[in-house]
């Protein structure tokens, strides 16, 4: 375990490397110039910037996923509960996806993530941020072009973790307070069984509750670079699309870390949809890790890791 995680760090050092030298050349000097005005910038940086962020990490990652659980090969990764979905007998993961789809059509679910990336509320929200953000950020003039290895893995760490602690809080006083679950988390629980592009069919007030807000108390408290912070949230929207997939699957695990330990599997999610569908008492509020449901007594599985799809798989 410990070698992989070497390899891994090896490999990220090799990454960084490339992208050094990538800057280093007569083109990378041009976008290097370009990146810079852009950083010094507020409105681009803090309120264009995280808006295109997300909108740009949500489709790379939604589309491709959404074709991805449609193709046979990927069938047997598709999380299921008490049923084979193998066994075609109409209540496997296709069958209740179908289902969640007859209450709430796909059009009307793609329209709403739609709404969420670039309708009224994403506006008003890169305007607010990019008014806000300087303030949270502390600026800073002449800042390198990127940050030093050494703090973008750090600054990223504690932002997941930061990001993630405020989106359970976000998150669980929305099931626990009966006006937050009635006129705004709701909405996103009409998706029993979810699929990538209804990640954000998602009400405003919840986005910022689940989103917005624990990503700017993550700036606040880290003090990312500009480069640190989009990839942070960049990583953040991809992994929300991964956990609304239902797939467990080993390699989508690897890509995504998820292999890490504490860290929540898609299943964490899946199953919050699936048997969390109600205000009050409910289960497995964090998305990135297992460490806040399990500290706060909300976890649904009584081990720490990627099992909570194997208990779930067991209710009928
Ligand atoms: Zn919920
Ligand atoms: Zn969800």
């Amino acid at each position: 375990m410990i070698s992989i995680h070497l390899h891994f760090i090896i490999g990220i050092y090799h990454i960084y490397d490339l992208i050094c030298s990538i800057w280093s050349s007569k083109a990378g000097m041009l976008t290097a110039d370009m990146w810079r005005q852009w950083m010094a910038n507020p409105s681009l940086c803090w309120g264009v910037g995280p808006v295109a962020v997300v909108a740009t990490a949500f489709i790379i990652t939604a589309l491709p996923l959404e074709w991805l659980i449609r193709q046979p090969f990927m069938q047997k990764y598709l999380i299921t509960y008490g049923v084979d979905s193998k066994k075609n007998d109409g209540i496997g993961r296709p069958a209740a996806i179908r289902r969640t789809q007859e209450k709430v059509p796909l059009t009307e679910q793609v329209k709403g993530t739609a709404l969420t990336l670039a309708g009224p509320a994403a506006i008003v929200g890169g305007v607010i941020s990019a008014l806000a953000i300087p303030f949270v950020i502390t600026y800073v003039a002449d800042q390198p072009i990127l940050p030093s290895l050494g703090s973008f893995l750090f600054s990223t760490v504690a932002m997941k973790l930061i990001d993630d602690f405020g989106l359970y809080l976000g998150h669980r006083v929305q099931h626990e307070v009966p006006f937050l679950w009635k006129h705004f988390h709701s909405h996103h629980h009409k998706l029993t069984t979810p699929t990538p592009v209804s990640t954000l069919y998602i009400d405003a007030t919840d986005a910022m509750l689940q989103g917005s807000l624990p990503i700017i108390a993550a700036l606040f408290f880290m003090q990312p670079h500009p480069f640190t912070a989009y990839f942070h949230i960049a990583t953040r929207i991809g992994e929300n699309a991964v956990n609304h997939s239902g797939l467990e699957c080993w390699w989508i695990d690897v890509l995504t870390l998820k292999v890490l330990p504490f860290r929540a599997s898609a299943g964490h999610h899946d199953s919050h949809h699936r048997f969390s569908n109600y205000s009050g008492n409910a289960k497995n509020f964090g998305e990135m890790f297992v460490i806040w449901d399990w500290i706060f007594g909300s976890l649904r599985s009584k081990t720490v890791g990627n099992s909570n799809h194997s208990e779930a798989k067991k209710v009928k």
